[in-house]
């Protein structure tokens, strides 16, 4: 076997095992090879096990000095490309002004949507660009980032535009979704910008290919799942796998309808019932979980443990975002599952790597395995569990993309 680089020394190599996303007890299964090494070949990985077993031969190594190495984590869900700040509405919700009152003020969503129009696209890229390089330095190296404060077409299309040339610029892997986010207040707008979005936003997103999925959030104050349904098929007609937020504070359709047209992932599912956690785990729809928000708001987390106990295949995001979660770690949202929504460390290594992926549609990304593109991260202690177990500084000491360290 003939490799560019041997990567040895590693105290402890742990990995899931296998393309398609864990489901519940499979999620604690992870293959643990202490004293190992990896090879790549071509930026691939072409063997990993027990250091003693290499019989390749000799090629250029380099000794990690007996540390754990795991597969680079994927952030599935992140809103990373935003302008403006929400600095006044933070201080506000802290001091104890109500919800109503900051929006009645001009605060919110709104204010980062006008923002962002008001940006240009250099503008836009210069802002997310160290936000997308924080992530990365956490260890994810498949970053997801959608549009969605764009509140017309053309805005929407310039901000997809922008996170193509974002992705130009960063040795990440940035996967594009077109988010429909916000609807206008009166209803004949919104239903003028639901048929847009059909008739004209979604082909021209699918023809110049600026979106690898479309998202909408389905909420009280949001679209309806009447709403949702009309893009979604838009969306299938024209190629593009959907996902949905979804279930976040209220029950309104979205979970069902996002199962029954075979959603990629459904997203935040904070207000999920018992009967509709079963019906996560019987489809083969990722549940992805964002605790950023659950510890930011200071709101009840998603149901983690109990979907994996279901037997659903749960990821985890960080949501980066300016308004409810300005969580710029995948290692910390991963930390989080652990503490708030009940997954084991196991369970969210898996989470935030294969399930990660897959929830992005992705089979080639979140475990080190022969023949996948040789992305991992080699942490700071011998443990791999540090990586759960540390908040507050980076567990991660170096991030690998291709067989290159990218973050030293
Ligand atoms: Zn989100």
């Amino acid at each position: 076997m003939k490799a560019d680089l041997l990567i040895r020394g590693i105290s402890q190599l742990v990995t899931a095992e296998g393309p398609g996303p864990k489901r519940g007890s499979e999620m604690r299964r992870l293959r643990l090879v202490e004293r190992a090494a990896l090879a790549v070949a071509e930026g691939v990985f072409v063997w990993a096990g027990a250091e003693a077993d290499w019989e390749g031969g000799a090629a250029p190594d380099i000794d990690v000095g007996q540390r754990a190495v795991v597969p680079a984590l994927v952030d599935p869900h992140t809103h990373a490309m935003w302008a403006g700040d929400r600095l006044a509405d933070f201080d506000a919700r802290i001091s104890g002004m109500p919800y109503e009152a900051i929006l009645a003020g001009g605060g919110s969503i709104w204010s980062t949507i006008r923002a962002t129009a008001a940006a240009s696209q250099e503008e836009l890229v210069a802002l997310a660009k160290p936000r997308v390089n924080a992530l990365l330095r956490s260890g994810a190296t498949v970053i997801e980032v959608k549009s969605g404060y764009g509140f017309t077409s053309d805005a929407e299309l310039a901000m997809l535009l922008a996170i193509r040339v974002l992705a130009g610029q960063t040795p990440a892997r940035i996967i594009p979704t077109l988010l429909i986010h916000v609807p206008p207040r009166e209803a004949a707008a919104r239903a003028a910008y639901v048929s847009d979005v059909c008739r004209t936003l979604v082909p021209e997103a699918a023809r110049q290919k600026l979106a690898a999925a479309v998202d909408v959030f389905v909420e009280k104050e949001a679209w309806s799942a009447a709403d949702a349904e009309c893009i979604f098929l838009a969306a299938r007609r024209h190629g593009l796998p959907i996902k949905l937020h979804t279930e976040q504070f209220n029950r309104v359709g979205g979970l069902e309808l996002g199962l029954r047209m075979g959603a990629f992932s459904v997203d935040h599912l904070e207000a999920c019932s018992a009967e509709q956690i079963a019906g996560i785990a019987a489809a083969p729809t990722l549940a992805t979980i964002l605790p950023g928000v659950s510890l930011h708001l200071g709101l009840p987390p998603a149901p983690g443990r109990a979907l994996i106990d279901a037997g659903a295949a749960v990821a985890v995001g960080t949501d980066l975002n300016p308004g409810s979660s300005p969580l710029f770690s995948a290692s910390m949202a991963l930390a989080l599952a652990v503490r708030l929504n009940g997954l084991t460390a196991q369970e969210a290594l898996v989470a935030g790597s294969v399930n990660a992926a897959c929830a992005l549609g992705l089979r080639d990304a979140g475990r080190i395995e022969p023949g996948l593109p040789a992305d991992f991260l080699v942490l700071q202690g011998r443990d791999w569990r540090e990586l759960l177990y540390t908040l507050g500084s980076n567990p991660v000491r170096d991030v690998w993309i291709r067989g290159e360290r990218v973050v030293a």
